[in-house]
């Protein structure tokens, strides 16, 4: 139901050696909402989310993932996978696969025991994949890609191979979703429906995190915006406030 904590991390970190990539931050986000994180380039955004997805587990700090526990030393990535999908900073399609086909593949490799255990059994696999079929599909109307289920991945438009992506993480039908860099490369235009976009998904109940460079998309975008910098959240709030905080404009402008 919207407003569910799905995600509450506290005093997270994460060290490399004597590098901290994230110390000891706070995350919280509830079912519905949109957070996003922003930041200089090796602030430790990735880090974070890695953390948040099971990818990394962290060295400092407790928290919980969709109800599995997140503890400094555990193994994280069999902790949190199960309602968790993401996209990330580099595109990764099938690009001679067609659009409806890279989804498919999305959410067979995701839910890849759970299709073995239903394919023995349905009474046909016929039926499963008119299922399978009827979901892609559904998935690429939900980001806008519903007339282009035929066309080659790679014949799309970048902002469309963006979707597709998302349209694909989606399959696995998460409560948490997390971008890593939707709107990079992505004109004036294709930034304006990928906002859109992720508005809808939260209507529909997901959480979604991002993480994204274009500071405009973020104000437009998310309920509540983290700062981070050198590891550390310096700022925390809604969009409005985020945008007049002078810590913020000093850490992206290098200005006191
Ligand atoms: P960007 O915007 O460039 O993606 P970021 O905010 O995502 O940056 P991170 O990639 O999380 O930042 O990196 C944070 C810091 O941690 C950097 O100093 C980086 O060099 C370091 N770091 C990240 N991963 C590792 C690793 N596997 N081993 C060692 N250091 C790492």
């Amino acid at each position: 139901a919207p407003g569910t904590e799905l995600v509450s991390l506290q005093g997270i970190g994460k060290s490399y050696g004597g590098v901290h990539a994230v110390r000891s931050v706070d995350l919280s986000v509830q079912a519905g909402e949109v957070l996003g994180l922003i930041g200089p380039n090796g602030a430790g955004k990735t880090t974070l989310v890695n953390m948040v997805t099971g990818l990394t587990p962290p060295s400092t700090g407790t928290g919980v993932v969709l109800g599995a526990a997140l503890t400094a030393g555990t193994k994280a990535h069999r902790l949190a996978q199960s309602g968790v999908a993401r996209t990330f900073q580099q595109i990764k399609l099938f690009n001679r696969l067609s659009a409806l086909e890279n989804v498919l593949v999305g959410g067979y490799r995701i839910t890849h025991d759970t299709l073995l255990r239903r394919l023995l059994f349905l009474p046909s696999a016929r039926r499963f994949e008119r299922e399978a079929v009827a979901m892609a599909s559904a998935q690429l109307i939900r980001v806008g890609l519903g007339d282009k289920a035929a066309n080659a991945a790679g014949d799309l438009s970048y902002g469309d191979q963006r979707r597709l992506e998302i349209a694909r993480a989606l399959a696995s039908h998460p409560s948490l979703l997390v971008l890593d860099e939707p709107a990079a490369g992505m004109n004036h235009v294709e930034a304006g429906r990928l906002s859109e976009l992720i508005r809808s998904l939260a209507a529909d109940g997901i959480a979604v995190l991002v993480i994204e460079h274009n500071v405009r998309m973020m104000l437009a975008t998310c309920d509540r915006i983290m700062v981070l910098n050198f590891g550390e959240v310096i700022a925390s709030g809604k969009p409005a406030d985020i945008a007049r905080d002078p810590k913020v404009l000093e850490a992206y402008l290098g200005s006191a």
